[in-house]
């Protein structure tokens, strides 16, 4: 029987806990601008598993002057210990330590912050004498998907990364921030989790970040995958499991130990009459790498195709992907430009950007999107 009692303390050590206390196995000093606090010390419980939690902001940390206001809100207010603070159950089944990555609205993370948060994720979760079972990233839901698969892509271990955020804030009268929490806590630690890679945790919905997107922009029935679906679901606060752990037939992961800074990659987005001089201004202003969420699947006016040729030619990588966003864009053989398969553009760019931060040739970069689903097929991947 969990002890409520256990939780209490934790929470009154939380609580009362400096800013800047360290966290069980992340030195600060290799993480700068992240401020900790800890439910660490004499009071930690030895029976109950860690978790990390890391706050980066978004509706899950939102407040505003009225309880009924689920539009006009400010995201990114609340931080990680009131967070915490709000659901005294997750202590009656982990210690949690809690990183304040960042407080954002999710459309100010960077590609910077997201390789920052992966490298601090990777050194907590993946070394051998980690005391952590797995971590929870809360996040805006605008941007989740990327972050998610970020992680997802770049996880070292059989550890898992659960991501979680709020469509209301925390201030609304039914806000699903603090339910949402306790889920994706309880995901953390149960054991069933591992070898899963990073996984999308709201409204009672377990995904799998490869696959998973945001499909509505109001509702709390947001994050899905329309084809592949959920791999569980949490009844009562209780995950179930509709398979055994199961990693995406197409997904590729991407060192990044050695990764500093990631190449700028742009998506233009396809439509009747749209400019593809934007395809070389974007190179102009730096972009190494081109997505376009091309109309249908995938395909491209004859006025974009001299600008995608001379891409290429300059070695500029184009992948193309669908503006659908479900779906998939198909390899065929002898092509200048990369089928994104099933991602759907905002993955294709980080997919791509992590493909060039680690020097991948133009046939290397092309087999990373398009061998799997090629092979498959029996044809296409060039690569
Ligand atoms: N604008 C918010 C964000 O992404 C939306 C949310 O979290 O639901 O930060």
């Amino acid at each position: 029987m969990r002890s409520f009692l256990a939780g209490a303390l934790c929470l009154s050590v939380l609580a009362s806990a400096a800013p800047t206390l360290s966290v069980r196995d992340v030195p600060q000093t290799e993480f700068l601008n992240v401020t900790y606090s800890s439910s660490s010390g004499s009071l930690h419980n030895s029976s109950l598993p860690n978790v990390l939690i890391l706050a980066t902001g978004g509706t899950i940390a939102g407040s505003s002057t009225s309880s009924e206001d689920d539009t006009h809100y400010q995201a990114g207010v609340i931080g990680v210990a009131a967070l915490v603070a709000a659901v005294p159950d997750l202590l009656n089944i982990s210690n949690i330590d809690g990183v304040q990555f960042a407080n954002k609205n999710s459309g100010d993370i960077t590609s910077a912050d997201v390789l920052q948060l992966s490298k601090l994720i990777n050194y907590a979760l993946c070394r051998s004498h980690s005391n952590y079972t797995g971590a929870v990233v809360t996040h805006g839901t605008d941007t989740l998907e990327e972050t998610a698969f970020t992680l997802d892509i770049t996880l070292s271990c059989s550890k898992p990364i659960v991501i979680v955020g709020a469509m209301r804030p925390a201030t609304a009268t039914s806000a699903d921030g603090p339910g949402n929490l306790l889920e994706a806590v309880t995901v953390a630690v149960d054991p069933r989790a591992k070898g899963r890679g990073a996984l999308i945790v709201l409204n009672d919905r377990i995904g799998q970040a490869w696959y998973t997107i945001k499909r509505n922009a109001n509702t709390l029935e947001t994050f899905g995958a329309p084809e592949q679906g959920f791999v569980g679901g949490l009844l009562s606060y209780t995950p179930f499991w509709y398979y055994p752990a199961t990693r995406p037939t197409f997904k590729q992961t991407f060192k990044i130990a050695a990764i500093n800074t990631l190449p700028a990659v742009e998506i233009i987005y396809a439509h009747e009459s749209y400019n593809p001089k934007l395809i070389k201004d974007a190179i102009s202003d730096g972009a190494q790498g081109i997505v376009i969420a091309g109309t249908g699947a995938g395909d491209e006016s004859l006025a974009a195709e001299p600008y995608i040729a001379a891409a290429v030619a300059q070695g500029v990588p184009v992948v193309i992907s669908t503006k659908i966003n479900v779906g998939c864009v198909v390899p065929s053989a002898g092509s200048d430009t990369i089928a994104a398969g099933f991602l759907n553009p905002v993955k294709s760019r980080i997919q791509l950007q992590y493909a060039l931060a680690n020097n991948y040739s133009m046939n290397a970069t092309r087999a990373s999107f398009e061998q799997v689903l090629g092979s498959m097929i029996g044809y296409g991947a060039s690569g």
